[in-house]
């Protein structure tokens, strides 16, 4: 009779996979922390053959990415990741990959900046753009065009009012008439969502926010639910020769920080929990926004799609319009006025004045990104303001 068969190794779960950055070994040196390779080239020997079969130089390819890359991908499940040298690169480089008279469908609320961009720089490029509510199935629905939408872009929970979108349902509506999907997941993070799981083609990071977690690197990445994707193999081509590539220092500091992303996640956001059940019930809030409060309207969906926790992002309405809302920010000490998100510090901002005349976020709103402060003192000092 034949020995039985070992037990098989359980995949390990997120926060083994980052405590141990995968548990790599740098071979030369057995170093459990990669080295950073800063070389802008690479050997040819005297056949001019790559001395290292693929590495040619340093636009596209750099050891110090792989790591973070890698990991990135194990977290998402995904088959292949590509960083890139801000969130607004990897984005970009999605609809880059498409041509000249594709038809896309994005969110009417998502991340201010490549909603301007979309309906800017890549409208005169020849992108074909609708934007819809597209947590409003019926709504995205109407909006596809079979044959002619290549893409459909979905961000969720979605700035600045945390909007959820079932994505799932919008998939199968996406994929029905031969359209991509593409995912912002910077919000939920694959701690907290995996949209692959749910049928995204692409999932795409602001690494800048909650991956690296420290305020401290600019960087995006692009996860393909398939390394044949035919999108995903023209996003590599767009990364290739456009060269918005990650420096090696900040991948480097990128794969650090990834190493408490689970961690640092699931206590923001049960920070966040706390503090959007606190203001619910102040009387001189007007409404406070957060996926994870049951009044929430897509509360439900959330619950199902996220595990572990709602995020770190928690909007408030203070009521009594622009200026009670500017002077609400202006009395807070201990929560940082800045713009970003995902960092150890807490942010808080007024979107409407930060997107100017244009902008349609309610002008009494403020946008809470909740760090990793004791959440007693947060509360404390938005009682004291509000
Ligand atoms: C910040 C952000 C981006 C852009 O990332 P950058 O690194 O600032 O270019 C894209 N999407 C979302 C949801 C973001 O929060």
């Amino acid at each position: 009779m034949p020995p039985p068969a070992p037990p098989a190794h359980p995949a390990p779960n997120a926060d083994t996979l980052c405590a141990q950055a995968l548990g790599d070994v740098d071979g030369p040196t057995g170093a459990l922390v990669p080295p950073i390779h800063t070389s802008t080239t690479y050997a040819r020997d005297e056949q001019n053959a790559p001395v290292a079969p693929g590495r040619i130089y340093a636009r596209d390819q750099n050891p110090t990415f792989e790591p973070a890359e890698r990991l990135l991908t194990a977290l998402e499940r995904g088959a292949q990741t590509a960083l890139f040298a801000s969130g607004m690169a990897a984005c970009t480089a999605v609809f880059r990959a498409l041509s000249p008279g594709d038809h896309v469908v994005a969110p009417a609320e998502m991340y201010w900046a490549l909603r301007r961009w979309l309906t800017t720089t890549a409208t005169r490029w020849g992108l074909d753009v609708t934007l819809v509510d597209t947590h409003d199935l019926r709504a995205l629905e109407a909006a596809l065009r079979p044959g002619s939408t290549k893409l459909v872009w979905l961000e969720t929970p979605a700035n600045p009012c945390w909007t959820i979108t079932d994505l799932a349902a919008a998939a199968r509506l996406a994929h029905a008439v031969g359209a991509s999907v593409a995912v912002d997941s910077t919000v939920a993070t694959p701690v907290l969502t995996r949209p692959i799981e749910h049928g995204a083609d692409l999932v795409v990071h602001a690494a800048t926010k909650a991956l690296n977690g420290h305020s401290d690197v600019l960087a995006g990445s692009v996860t393909a639910a398939r390394a044949d994707d035919a999108l995903f193999l023209r996003v590599l081509e767009v990364r290739a020769t456009e060269g918005a590539v990650l420096g090696p220092f900040e991948a480097w500091l990128l794969l650090r920080g990834m190493r408490t992303l689970p961690l640092r996640v699931r206590t923001a956001s049960a920070s966040a929990l706390r503090l959007a059940q606190h203001l619910a019930g102040d009387s001189r809030v007007a409404e406070a926004l957060y996926p994870g409060l049951p009044s929430f309207a897509g509360h439900e969906i959330a619950a199902r799609q996220m595990s572990g926790g709602f995020g770190s992002m928690v909007s408030v309405r203070v009521g009594g319009g622009r200026d009670a809302a500017l002077r609400t920010l202006g009395k807070l000490r201990l929560w940082k006025r800045a713009t970003s998100l995902g960092g150890t510090e807490s942010l808080v901002e007024h979107r409407a004045t930060v997107e100017g005349p244009t902008s349609s976020v309610p002008v009494d709103l403020l946008r809470l990104s909740v760090g990793l402060e004791d959440v007693a003192d947060l509360i404390a000092d938005l009682d004291a303001a509000l």
